[in-house]
């Protein structure tokens, strides 16, 4: 396999230059596409995450209409905003975009910056936009790497393993990086992107048509059995966690790295499946009081299903630094982990305290 994957490499020149010329004749005519204005290629990218094209093209052209720049962005009031991103969803993206409109004003000289490193210090640009903006706009040769461009990849090399794994990810982009023109960075990302939109489809491919079909390992055998995706396994594990109450108070910790999720408030919990729960609990207690198992709450979070073990107790006099008991009616003004709200929901009640 690794021979045969050789062979696009050594006909690297002919597989870019046939994809080119694809592009170049068959692409479809899109607004952004007319423009490498890196505003207009910035909120094309923005607005096509999780929505498809045909959603998305009315929403582009009347979005350029009354915010034709990045300083018309900053400047708006959000409801003006959010009204003309209504029925897109995803909201945070044009909060985002707000916020990195406006850090552009203020750091970078109202420029767009050019490298896709730079790209990424504005809000909500990760790796896939800042590739697109930086390659599209100013030929910058970075890949973008998606899970179109992972599709067309994994049936070009014939890439049988499992594409949720993180191994796949860094394969893929090292792969892209290694098969982008560097002359033509932009049409070439937009030529890959393309040709999983129209040809390489996830099904229905279209192989006899397609421009790298000489290339391909996949062509004529099975590729949409590619890419294999397996689901992650869940493994279950048991928590712990405590309910200590006080004057319709309940304690919580309060963010911090260790927490079960980063940037969340939630109950004092157990989740070190290396040492017994008590001696978590040790530091609330002056001395600790026996443990009362109320019951238990599931939840899942990415592979994992956790059964979690609550125990009630009244409140002790002792609290350990970075806990707050935090009044009930606070609760829907505080980031607190879905977790930590199930089990208050299901477990507390003033009158049990
Ligand atoms: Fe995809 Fe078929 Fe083209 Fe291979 S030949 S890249 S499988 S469309």
């Amino acid at each position: 396999m690794a021979k045969k994957r050789q062979n696009i490499f050594d006909g690297l020149k002919n597989f870019q230059a046939a994809l080119l010329a694809w592009y170049k004749q068959d692409k479809r005519d899109l607004p952004f596409r007319r423009s490498r204005d890196p505003y207009h290629i910035w909120l094309s990218e923005i607005m096509l995450q999780q929505t498809t094209m045909a959603t998305v093209l009315p929403y582009y052209k009347a979005f350029l209409k009354k915010f034709p720049n990045l300083q018309s962005v900053a400047r708006a009031p959000e409801e003006e905003l959010l009204k003309f991103w209504q029925g897109l969803g995803y909201y945070s993206r044009v909060r985002n975009f707000q916020t990195a409109c406006r850090q552009v004003l203020e750091n970078f000289d109202g420029k767009i910056p050019q490298r896709a490193a730079e790209l990424k210090k504005l809000k909500g640009i990760g790796d896939y936009t800042a590739a697109a903006i930086a390659s599209i706009c100013f030929d910058e040769p970075v890949a973008l790497v998606d899970g179109n461009v992972m599709r067309v990849l994994s049936r070009v090399l014939e890439y049988k393993k499992n594409i949720a794994l993180p191994a796949a990810k860094k394969f893929f982009v090292q792969t892209a990086q290694k098969l982008l023109d560097q002359k033509h960075p932009g049409d070439f990302n937009q030529a890959l992107m393309e040709l999983g939109a129209l040809v390489c489809r996830p099904k229905s491919t279209l192989c006899p048509s397609c421009p790298v079909q000489k290339h391909c390992l996949s062509f004529g055998k099975n590729p949409e059995s590619l890419p294999r995706k397996e689901k992650p396994r869940f493994i279950s594990v048991d928590y712990h966690a405590l309910l200590i109450a006080k004057n319709n108070k309940v304690l919580l910790k309060k963010p911090a790295a260790d927490n079960l999720i980063a940037n969340m408030w939630e109950l004092p919990t157990h989740h070190d499946l290396t040492t017994p729960p008590e001696n978590s609990w040790q530091k609330y207690f002056k001395k600790l009081p026996k443990l009362t198992r109320v019951g238990s709450v599931r939840h899942s979070i990415t592979n994992k299903k956790i059964t979690t073990h609550v125990y009630r107790i009244p409140a002790p006099n002792l609290i350990s630094q970075g806990h707050e008991f935090v009044p009930l009616a606070r609760f829907e003004q505080i980031p607190l982990s879905t977790l930590s709200r199930k089990i208050v929901k299901k477990f507390f009640s003033p009158e049990s305290f």
